[in-house]
């Protein structure tokens, strides 16, 4: 029996003609350098249309892709709806990558417009030889253009072209599966890996993120976007925003402690979202300056890596609880969220809390053993996590060679190791690749660091396996400390000693002045193995 449904499709245009229409007054708030600027989502809808007729007249046909390079702002909000509403393909380049992984991206990609920050101007000038395909430059913002002369491709203002077009647009029907954007992983093993997310996927992402027992949005929230633009899609929250209504504050490039603090003392957001370090870099910034109010913050969401229990504790102190959303670029990426189960008792919450969290429908998971098999949810069996679900991606884009290394049998292989509990709590306990095996048992690194980071002397710790003799492999813990704070290795292993089992204690140590971290603020396991492999960290 077949329904009685209309089939209408679900695309980016619907998220934005609603978002323009029934909350055409919710706020897109940019950080710039003379205070909060703010435009309104009918506002962001006119732009989008405006842009979409730009790109119409410079030749961008449904299919072809158009790049951003910029922070998160309002017109980079625009380019999030204009492009896969016309039937484009948005792509966000990651400004923080090397440029010559950059440029791989563009080109395999095969990018053809790409719209840059002012701000960024001066570092694109230089990438742009390199990428092969791009045809157009637009430039957004007051920048000097001429760095730009003689590279062969047209350059625009984002504002001049705009300004010649309609404020409206007659927006193409697109099939719910084509696609709509596109992100590469950051590459942290391997070369970056293409991920094209589609309009079907994104508009089900958006409203699953949505609800109440995950980030919880309405037109009641002013959310306080430090993810990047620039990956995973911001964690598709302008998708999310459009369809309830929540307002966004985006700190452009003001993303260093003082002037994101003081962003949020002016622009005053409730809810936010980013990764750890973020929060970390803001939380001893107040520390040391207690004047400035963020009081208006009281919930972040904290994803990308695992929030330690400090990192919750201190947010408790100012009144800001913690949630935990695992995901990865590849789910677009939401996958759990660590919203406490209504009835959980007191002393259980903050382990929920911590937990990975609970899956987000209909995300499913199934746990793999070493041995293939599948493994039980009963919060201690330790396995692969595998993954499927309408926004998670079946493969790589033009990448067939090592599908049997990502994909099972129709689920995607996160990579993550963790355990799942019956209610369906996901508690990870590391990456596949950087559990430290010794000696036939494993070592969680993540748990280290935890215990480590709960030193009242210690910033943050990082801890990778490094060949050993005996052992095959042992922890080697890196350390930042406190300034002025005295503390010494013995202490330090001393204190884990009351945390963890003796065969699990680290004999390698370094104090470091950082640790390294990925272009979206991860820690770098790669380089600490490489430096600790050339004794540059003794
Ligand atoms: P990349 O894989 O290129 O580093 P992603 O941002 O897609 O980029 O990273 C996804 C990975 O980040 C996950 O597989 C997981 O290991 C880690 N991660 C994401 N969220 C969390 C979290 N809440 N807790 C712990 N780890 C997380």
């Amino acid at each position: 029996m077949t329904s009685t449904m209309m089939d209408v499709p679900l695309s980016v245009r619907r998220l934005l003609e609603h978002g323009a229409t029934i909350h055409g007054g919710s706020r897109v708030v940019t950080a710039t350098d003379s205070g909060p600027h703010e435009v309104r989502f009918r506002d962001i809808a006119r732009g989008a249309a405006r842009l979409a007729g730009a790109l119409a007249s410079l030749g961008v046909k449904p299919g072809d892709r158009v790049a951003t390079f910029m922070w998160n702002n309002h017109r980079h909000v625009e380019a999030y709806f204009a492009v896969p509403a016309m039937g484009a393909v948005l792509h966000p380049l990651n400004i923080r990558l090397f440029p010559e992984q950059i440029a791989f991206i563009a080109n395999h990609a095969a990018d053809r417009v790409v719209i840059v920050d002012a701000s960024l101007l001066p570092g694109f000038a230089k990438l742009l030889p390199a990428l092969k395909s791009v045809r157009h430059v637009i430039v957004a913002g007051q920048a000097d253009r001429a760095v730009l002369d003689g590279s062969g491709v047209g350059v625009y203002d984002y504002e001049t072209l705009l300004a010649a077009q309609h404020q409206t647009y007659d927006w193409p029907d697109v099939d719910e599966r084509s696609a709509a954007a596109m992100c590469y992983t950051s590459g942290t093993t391997g070369h970056p890996k293409g991920v094209v997310y589609s309009h079907r996927s994104i508009y089900l992402h958006a409203l699953a993120e949505a609800m109440p027992d995950v980030f919880d949005l309405s037109a009641r929230d002013l959310l306080l976007t430090v993810v990047p633009q620039f990956h995973v899609l911001a964690w598709g929250l302008p998708y999310a925003a459009f369809g309830t209504g929540t307002s966004l504050a985006m700190p452009d490039r003001f993303l260093t402690p003082a002037p994101l603090a003081a962003f949020i003392a002016a622009a005053q957001p409730n809810k936010g979202a980013g990764v750890p370090t973020v929060w970390i870099g803001l939380l001893q910034y107040l520390e040391a300056n207690p004047d400035v109010d963020v009081s208006s913050l009281t919930e972040v969401v904290v994803g990308g890596s695992a929030m330690s229990e400090t990192l919750m504790r201190t947010l408790d102190e100012r009144g800001i609880r913690g949630l935990h959303a695992w995901g990865m670029t590849e789910m677009s990426p939401l996958g759990t969220f660590s919203r406490p189960p209504v009835d959980a008792a007191d002393e259980d919450v903050d382990g929920y809390r911590l937990a990975q969290g609970r899956f987000v429908a209909p995300v499913e998971a199934r746990l793999v053993g070493f041995d293939g098999d599948e493994v039980g949810w009963d919060g201690e069996s330790v396995g692969e996590l595998q993954v499927r679900g309408p926004w998670i991606t079946g493969s790589y884009y033009l990448e067939k060679d090592d599908e049997d290394e990502h994909f099972d049998e129709g689920w995607l292989r996160t990579g993550d190791v963790g355990s799942v509990t019956p209610d369906g709590y996901l508690r990870l306990t590391d990456r596949a690749r950087d559990v430290i095996k010794s000696g036939g048992e494993w070592i969680s690194s993540v748990e280290l660091e935890g215990h480590l980071a709960a030193h009242p002397a210690v910033v943050e710790a990082a801890v990778v396996g490094v060949p050993d003799e005996t052992w095959g492999e042992r922890p080697l813990a890196t350390v930042v400390v406190k300034d002025g704070a005295e503390v010494d290795v013995a202490e330090l292993r001393e204190f884990l000693s009351s945390k963890v089992a003796k065969w699990q204690l680290p004999e390698r140590w370094a104090v470091v002045p950082e640790i390294p971290k990925t272009s979206v603020g991860k820690f770098d396991k790669k380089i600490i193995r490489a430096a600790y492999a050339h004794d540059d960290l003794n």
